[in-house]
């Protein structure tokens, strides 16, 4: 038998995962030590004995084979979250193809060395009303170095020092009158007990009646904890229309899990991460809970999973990232809006939260929750087929909330009849109803950039980036900026293409929008929300908040005002252009139109008062666009899958794209020729196979590299992977230019 090599890293830190060393296996243990079995090994020049954990194994020596030492033995009885985690890297690695070392970096906390003396802290003791009239104060009496802490103070209560004295360029000569004024203290460690900040605001925790779940909600959470119970582990779909209270079953559950003294993980989009659902988590479960966020640094993120190791709290709530929590006994995950694209990585290895957390949910004996109002066609088709277990909420939670009345309106007869404006008469006509009885309206436009593009009339070019063969978009400064890559110019005065003066803005970003409403509703107060008003820290939510407390009648926004907050007041959504997300180029385009219009939707009419939805578009017979206004999840569903069967396309059939990118197109060419002639010699052989390309990629040159696709696709999930492996193999040892380089993912 072959030797068989064990890559073994000595202690979880982010420095060791990047040196790995190999040993031995002895002939007992061969067959029995896995990725992440926990070893022990003789170590540096004395032998000492150490423990580690295996990464991979391999019949390769990297080196003089003699000089290799022999694993020890195996360390018995201890699975801990580690092992399960490099496992779990080690199955992201084959699955989605990416070095070990990627996968590693991906699943385990980097630990941060804290370096020096101990590190202090400055914590705000003030209430927010006190923090804001002080900082008004400091202002006032220009205080400058004082004002520029308290406004600080207002993002994060936490400051460490060294942060404050480097980039709030604080002295201590600033801070002494505030901490003798007991408006400040001095930590010399901070506990990170509270990492959102949210607990010291007493008012928020109290005044707290407890929700009594209707029997539909009720329903679904006995019968998932009396199979929970019983021993069942499984994964289940809460189908629950928007407002539906998927929320408080899953507060239900976990609780029930809890008891039994195990943890959950929750995930949820980042962007629905919002002060008012980390509060509701707080109110239920105190200190038990803690939350992860990517504006977190990696030190912080890294103490809330010391935490969890610990057993100090037994619920994470995050995105996708906080999959990785290393609780020892893990019980239950579950994904709230699980459709949400944010779920899947867009850094090698691309996994897919969902099908991580089910590996993850299976080695520890934990159950899985999905939980959406638009499950994705994925889900939704293995709910159908009984491999999830379904369950659905088909009311709204809150008694006299009901669903809001969608229409259709058809831009092209509004054009015919000569209404050039962005709003439809009958938008127009609501608005004024609304703005009349004082509640208020969203308007939702999927777009960002004062407007679109610009492109010559005489020609027809478009003006796009140089490095990127995508349309420049026009800003408010009058610049044109690439939003992939940066590249910004002034706007052109001739068409770079012919030299004709007639250049023109198509389309309307929500900044025009912005601008129209304001021009046609003057008297109304609009607000609005997109990329740019909300890329400071902290933008997201402020905006929200005044909304909420009813600081402006209209809210124009992009996606971002789709999800998140329930504003009682609102009963009224116009959707401006329904279709701009049917034009783009992938499959996937109507399931993403339907999600966006019914989370739209959605958001209209939450409090005592009927919403009503208006959704302005040029493909009103379009099955997305119907089933949206009708809410009517089923026939979406009926009609998406009719169509990937036909063409082939996942969930029906199983798809992997190869993306090669190099920046000499010669070069990429002869690759991508030499590749699809092996493949085609061999490939055809496997029952099934489909493959596409290789093409240019619908952007073909980004940031100067010019990049190539190709698809394959198979109902056999299995002979796709068995592809992939070969094709790593083609370009790990065919001879292939050292600057190609290449990306798998699996949709
Ligand atoms: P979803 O997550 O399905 O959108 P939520 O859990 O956020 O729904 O609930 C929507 C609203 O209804 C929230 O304000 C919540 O407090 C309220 N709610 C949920 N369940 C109930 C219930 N059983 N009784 C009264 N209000 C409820
Ligand atoms: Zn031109
Ligand atoms: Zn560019």
């Amino acid at each position: 038998m072959a030797d068989q090599y064990a890559r073994v890293i000595i202690d979880i830190s982010h420095e060791k995962v990047d040196r790995p060393f190999t040993y031995r296996i002895p002939d007992s243990l061969c067959g029995v030590i896995k990725a992440g079995s926990r070893v022990r090994i003789p170590f540096g020049s004395g032998n000492r004995e150490r423990t580690g954990y295996v990464v991979e194994l391999s019949e390769k020596a990297e080196y003089d084979k003699s000089k290799i030492k022999e694993i020890s033995g195996l360390v018995e009885g201890s699975v801990t979250a580690e092992s399960q985690l490099i496992e779990l890297a080690w199955w992201m690695k084959e699955r989605y193809g990416s070095t070990m070392n990627q996968a590693l970096k991906t699943v385990l906390p980097v630990k941060q060395q804290v370096k020096g003396a101990q590190k202090k802290y400055l914590r705000c003791l003030l209430e927010r009303d006190s923090l804001l009239a002080a900082w008004k104060e400091a202002e006032q009496k220009k205080y400058k170095a004082r004002a520029r802490l308290l406004e600080a103070f207002l993002s994060s209560p936490v400051i460490p020092w060294e942060t404050a004295a480097r980039q709030l360029n604080i002295t201590s000569a600033a801070v002494t009158p505030l901490i003798e004024k007991g408006m400040v203290a001095v930590d010399s460690q901070y506990q990170y007990r509270d990492p959102a900040g949210a607990i010291g605001k007493k008012e928020d925790l109290e005044g707290n009646t407890p929700i009594i779940l209707n029997s539909q909600q009720q329903a679904i959470a006995d019968d998932f904890c009396g199979r929970y119970d019983s021993g069942i582990r499984e994964t289940a779909l809460i189908h629950g229309i928007t407002g539906s209270g998927k929320t408080e079953v899953y507060m239900e559950i976990i609780s029930h899990i809890q008891k039994m003294g195990r943890e959950a993980i929750v995930l949820i989009p980042e962007i629905s991460l919002t002060y008012q659902t980390v509060m509701r988590f707080y109110r239920r479960f105190g200190n038990k809970v803690s939350f992860i966020n990517s504006k977190m640094s990696a030190g912080e993120r890294f103490d809330q999973f010391e935490r969890a190791k610990k057993g100090e709290i037994s619920i994470m709530v995050g995105p996708r990232s906080a999959l990785f929590t290393p609780f020892p006994d893990l019980g239950l995950i579950i994904i709230d809006e699980e459709h949400e694209a944010a779920y899947k990585s867009e850094l090698s290895p691309r996994y897919h939260a969902r099908e991580a957390a089910a590996f993850r949910a299976k080695q520890s004996g934990a159950s899985l929750i999905l939980g959406s109002a638009t499950p994705s066609v994925e889900s939704y088709k293995k709910a159908k087929e009984g491999i999830y277990r379904l369950y659905t909420l088909s009311q709204r939670a809150k008694k006299d909330s009901r669903l809001a009345k969608a229409e259709i309106v058809d831009l092209r007869k509004e054009l015919a009849e000569g209404n050039k404006s962005v709003f439809s008469r009958l938008l127009q006509k609501k608005i004024e109803d609304r703005l009349e009885k004082g509640q208020q309206i969203m308007l939702f436009m999927n777009r960002r950039g004062y407007s679109n593009f610009i492109s010559c009339r005489s020609c027809g070019e478009a003006v796009k980036c140089p490095h990127c063969d995508v349309t420049l978009t026009l800003h408010r400064d009058g610049r044109m900026v690439c939003h992939y890559c940066g590249y910004s110019v002034p706007k052109p005065l001739n068409c770079p293409s012919c030299g004709s003066p007639y250049l023109a803005g198509f389309g309307a970003g929500t900044q025009k929008v912005e601008a129209m409403v304001r021009e046609r509703f003057p008297g109304a107060k609009t607000l609005r929300m997109d990329m740019d008003t909300t890329s400071k820290k902290g933008g997201h939510e402020e905006i929200l908040a005044a909304f909420a407390a009813g600081e402006a009648q209209i809210l124009v926004g992009t996606q971002m005002i789709v999800k998140g907050h329930d504003f009682p007041n609102v009963t009224l959504v116009g959707i401006l252009a329904a279709d701009i997300s049917l034009y783009a180029p992938d499959f996937s385009s109507g399931e993403r139109t339907f999600q966006l219009l019914t989370q739209a939707a959605g958001r209209a009419g939450r409090g005592q008062t009927a919403g009503e939805v208006v959704i302005q578009t040029y493909a009103p017979d379009h099955y997305s666009i119907l089933a949206a206004a009708r809410q009517d999840y089923q026939m979406f569903f009926d009609r998406e899958m009719a169509y990937r069967r036909l063409m082939h396309y996942p969930p029906a059939w199983g798809m992997v794209t190869v993306q090669m990118a190099c920046p000499d197109e010669q070069g990429l060419a002869e690759v991508s020729g030499r590749l699809e002639d092996r493949l085609k010699a061999g490939l055809f052989k496997l029952p099934g196979v489909e493959m596409i390309g290789p093409v240019n990629a619908p952007i073909y040159k980004l940031h100067d590299l010019y990049r190539k696709i190709l698809y394959l696709k198979s109902e056999n999930y299995d002979i796709l992977i068995k592809i992939r492996k070969w094709m790593e193999d083609f370009f790990e040892n065919g001879d292939i230019r050292k600057d190609l380089t290449v990306q798998y993912d699996f949709l």
